[in-house]
């Protein structure tokens, strides 16, 4: 089957046309800029071969449009028809407590989203975006796929936060977690380099890059997550804080005088690895002044590591025990510094770090662990776009029979 899976954000529309059969791209690339000056399209074909242009996109419409002309344009495209498309795979952020996993998209679907919006104000709208705008381009099956589905499982007494109850049962108040996509692929991936039964194994995925979060899976399912009612908690990000104590915001918003918008984006864009190093939310530029002896890059390294290793440490005791810890996303698979740093001194839980191999190991899967390592230290590199494809595909075709 061929799927066209969409991940529409604000300002921007990244897809790749699938082939599940084969597990390959056909086509890969993104828009940019939506509504602004200089909008472009680009689109990668799998022999290597980049067309980017700048055109006039001022919507998703027109921005799903101009993805659906180039896949087909004779001298660059990769289709004839586009009728070759058999259906489309959209990711969507939030999928509250109503999606527990990948549904066919249907007019109830979409309300229900709409409904949900709230819950995420920033990611669900141009979501719901992409798919009216998808429906509205083509006349093919459509699955939503859940960022928060994979965290579906985790117990109540996890997801109840220690506030009223009330605000639980007013604004649907609790951990929902996200990343749900990767961490179920790498952790599924893993086992399968294993030769393990997913059903059976316990583990830790470590999703790093701009965002992160960590998921404790037992059973194939997840049963803690870092992130929780909103991407903000947890590790420490490119430009998130993760865990802060709760009164220092409202300190903060009593010093500074800040409205909500102002604390929300002090939160959420200016802190991080960005606020604590003051210069760059880039872990790439973090590590060039790290090992250029930056003392300040040294504290943002220091405190990244620390609370994964407390994450670890935590998630050892929800678990009783971790055959396999997973790295993944940009800095995962391709920071030995940062995988190193926050394993060190875990010998008495049973991770051993082989350094040599790990140095060698830059966005490739690989077991990094010693041989004799209790538990198995992995690095696998994510594909949600694939369990997107593989989702909607299966959903698609048992609608079919
Ligand atoms: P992602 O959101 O998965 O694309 O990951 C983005 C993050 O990965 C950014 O902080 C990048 O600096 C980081 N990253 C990508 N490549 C490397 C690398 N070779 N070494 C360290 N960090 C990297």
């Amino acid at each position: 089957m061929k799927v066209l899976t969409l991940n529409c954000g604000s300002s921007t529309v990244k897809y790749k046309l699938i082939d599940t059969e084969s597990r390959s791209n056909i086509a890969t690339g993104k828009v940019e800029r939506i509504g602004m000056i200089g909008a472009s399209i680009e689109l990668k074909s799998p022999d290597g071969n980049k067309v980017v242009r700048e055109v006039e996109i001022l919507d998703h419409v027109m921005a799903i449009n101009a993805i659906l002309k180039i896949m087909v344009e004779p001298k660059v495209g990769v289709l004839k028809d586009l009728e070759e498309i058999d259906a489309v795979g959209h990711r969507v952020v939030h999928g509250g407590e109503t999606f527990s996993g990948s549904v066919l998209i249907t007019d109830k679907v979409v309300q229900t989203l709409k409904d949900n919006i709230q819950l995420a104000p920033l990611h669900n709208p141009p979501n719901i975006q992409g798919i009216e705008a998808a429906m509205a381009l083509l006349d093919v099956p459509m699955v939503g796929v859940f960022d928060t589905a994979f965290h579906s499982t985790i117990p109540e007494y996890s997801y109840i936060y220690p506030i009223p109850y009330q605000l639980y049962k007013k604004y649907a108040i609790r951990r929902y977690g996200f990343h749900g996509t990767s961490h179920r692929f790498v952790s599924q991936r893993a086992c399968e380099i294993n030769g393990r039964n997913f059903k059976n194994c316990t583990m830790i995925s470590i999703h790093l890059g701009n965002g992160a979060s960590m998921a404790a899976i037992r059973n194939g399912k997840s049963v803690d997550t870092s992130m929780g009612f909103t991407p903000l908690e947890g590790l420490v990000m490119g430009t998130r804080c993760g865990d802060i104590d709760p009164a220092i915001i409202l300190h903060i918003m009593r010093q500074e005088k800040l409205s909500l918008h102002e604390a929300d984006n002090l939160l959420n864009k200016f802190s991080g690895i960005l606020g604590i190093s003051g210069r760059s939310s880039d872990m790439r530029d973090i590590e060039e002044l790290y090992f250029a002896g930056d003392k300040q890059a040294h504290l943002v390294i220091n405190i990244y590591a620390y609370r994964i290793k407390k994450y670890i440490g935590s998630y050892f005791a929800v678990l009783n025990g971790v055959e396999c810890i997973v790295f993944t996303a940009g800095i995962g698979e391709n920071s030995p510094l940062i995988r190193e740093k926050c394993l060190e001194g875990l010998d008495h839980l049973g991770i051993v770090l082989d350094k040599k191999k790990n140095d060698e190991v830059v966005g490739q899967e690989a077991i990094i662990s010693t041989p004799d390592s209790p538990t198995k230290i992995m690095v696998v590199p994510t594909n949600e776009e694939l369990v997107i494809a593989l989702d909607t595909a299966e959903i698609v075709s048992r609608m079919k029979k």
